[in-house]
């Protein structure tokens, strides 16, 4: 219809204008040093050239093997701009693993840290025409000249791939449209939802190549507020001194970050008066951590998302119903996991597909869908029943209140099934972590001939002394039902973690996969 608004398809392009414009002054701080939103804007332009060179062509797919730098955001930029689709590929994954993904997704050329060209020599790469690294790439980025003639871009064109992290089995390909970024990036930044805004100055210090760096950086360039970058060195050391140097406002990762970090704030050996926000996900928030950071001044944002969800997808916020309730009763509210975002449709449904009533009590299959969460794996048909009608089963259990606030009870593979009746490992996990001298615990069901299966705890102490078992059933009294209480506690220095920092239950499971319990 002539005069009708609108028109212009809805791609990365937009976003990397306004950073090449609008926000030419804000800073991007990395290991490396500073540059400008305006001269890594400058860099992509040549960067795209240079992919020409290499015989990039729209639709094909360039790998990343990156940690996050400010050269890694450039190959977010360049390589969408010229047509291609970014394969940020997870760093830790095994051999086998990168050979699959690296594969499957068919990339041509890949482009890595310098000092983790060497951990690629042991993989088989052979479909790839250029494995280059950072510095090699940046000298023919110095040497090259601005693509003046960028594709034209449909807004449903691929423009990223990122693989699922493996928690529950082979990674899996989800592809990212331009229109499904660009969509993401706006929604994110929304006052209720991440709140970014031109004030802010990002340290993700989720790596870019797990989840598309929950989209951090498309929304923050978009929004004019900075980047800062850890690169590989995510210590608590090291993210507190930069916290402290960048006046760092917004921090997001998962929560075994901010639990490493917090003896930190709490002795004073740095300066966080800067942060306003510390964005927390990939895994639940634990109760005792979001109380600790609170009473430092600087509130926990709970983030939910998956790799499917592109990625971040609802935030947990009290409503206007919450705002009366005393600090605890938000606390409880804040450690649920929120309300979907704007543009996004959650419901909870039962084992028979039927929608389950948003009452506050009923457990089901979180499904989730709209313009950009996956309604399909990339090649990939054999898992088509997690996608149905544009639902996206997510594999999270949870229950939905009237007004349509869930909360994730936990994720359908790590509900602990004992004598019919279902246990909560994260809700169990919590109470367990209340206790002052754990630090951190999984749980995880473990055979038991009379009740199928049985909590066990797996607990890192705070200071190498951990609580018995009868101590610690001593304060879960009161917190948890009797049934819940763990029938053992194993006592590590570390909770074996995933590749992006989550507690590996897959792992535990395995090793404790003779057990059995009476
Ligand atoms: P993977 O599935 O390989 O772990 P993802 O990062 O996509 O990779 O994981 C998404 C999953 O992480 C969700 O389905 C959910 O189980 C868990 N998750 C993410 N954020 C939260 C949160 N705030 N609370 C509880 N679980 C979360």
């Amino acid at each position: 219809m002539r005069g009708l608004i609108g028109g212009q398809p809805l791609t990365v392009r937009t976003i990397f204008d306004r950073m090449r414009t609008v926000y030419r002054d804000g800073e991007v701080v990395d290991a490396r040093g500073r540059t400008t939103y305006g001269d890594l804007a400058d860099r992509v332009l040549r960067l795209v050239t240079v992919l020409h060179d290499l015989g990039v062509r729209p639709g094909d797919r360039v790998a990343s093997f990156a940690n996050n730098s400010a050269r890694h955001v450039e190959l977010y930029y360049a390589v969408p701009l010229a047509g291609a689709v970014l394969h940020m590929v997870n760093i830790r994954l095994h051999d086998d693993q990168i050979a699959y993904v690296v594969g499957h997704a068919g990339d041509t050329v890949l482009v890595a840290d310098d000092d983790l060209l060497d951990r690629l020599a042991s993989v088989d790469l052979t479909g790839l025409k250029h494995v280059l690294g950072m510095d090699d790439l940046a000298a023919r980025v110095d040497a090259a000249s601005p693509c003046a003639d960028l594709p034209d871009l449909d807004e449903e064109d691929p423009c990223g791939i990122c693989y699922t992290s493996g928690t529950t089995g082979m990674p899996k390909g989800v592809v990212f449209s331009h229109r499904a970024t660009y969509l993401h990036a706006m929604a994110a930044c929304m006052v209720d939802h991440l709140a970014i805004s031109e004030r802010d100055r990002v340290l993700p210090v989720v790596p870019l190549f797990h989840a598309c760096g929950w989209g951090l950086p498309y929304i923050a360039p978009f929004t004019g507020a900075e980047l800062v970058f850890a690169g590989a060195d995510t210590s608590p050391e090291n993210l507190a001194r930069i916290i402290e140097r960048e006046r760092v406002t917004f921090a997001a990762g998962v929560p075994t970050i901010w639990t490493g970090l917090l003896p930190l704030a709490e002795n004073g050996s740095f300066d966080y008066s800067s942060l306003r926000t510390l964005g927390i996900g990939g895994a639940a928030t634990p109760g005792p951590l979001m109380e600790a950071w609170d009473a430092l001044g600087v509130p926990i944002l709970q983030i939910w998302g998956m790799t499917e969800t592109a990625p971040v997808a609802c935030t947990s916020r009290p409503r206007r119903a919450h705002r009366s309730l005393s600090v605890e009763e938000q606390r409880a509210v804040r450690l649920k996991t929120g309300t979907i975002f704007a543009g996004l449709e959650a419901r909870i449904v039962g084992d028979d597909g039927t929608e389950l009533p948003w009452d506050g009590a009923s457990v089901g299959e979180l499904e989730c869908r709209g313009p950009w969460v996956a309604t399909g794996y990339y090649d990939d048909p054999g898992l088509g029943d997690r996608f149905h009608d544009g639902w996206l089963r997510t594999g999270d259990m949870a229950f939905m209140e009237p007004d349509g606030y869930f909360k994730i009870v936990d994720r359908s593979k790590d509900l602990v099934k004992s004598g019919g009746e279902w246990i909560s490992s994260l809700d169990l996990e919590a109470a367990i972590m209340s206790h002052p001298l754990v630090r951190e615990a999984a749980v995880v069901g473990v055979r038991s001939a009379k009740w199928d299966e049985r909590p066990v705890a797996v607990v890192a102490p705070v200071n190498g002394v951990a609580p018995t078992l009868a101590e610690l059933h001593a304060h879960l009294a009161g917190r948890v039902a009797k049934w819940w209480l763990p029938d053992d506690v194993i006592v590590v220095d570390e909770i074996p973690k995933t590749s992006v920092g989550k507690f590996d239950k897959k792992a535990i499971r395995a090793q404790l996969a003779d057990k059995e319990l009476p």
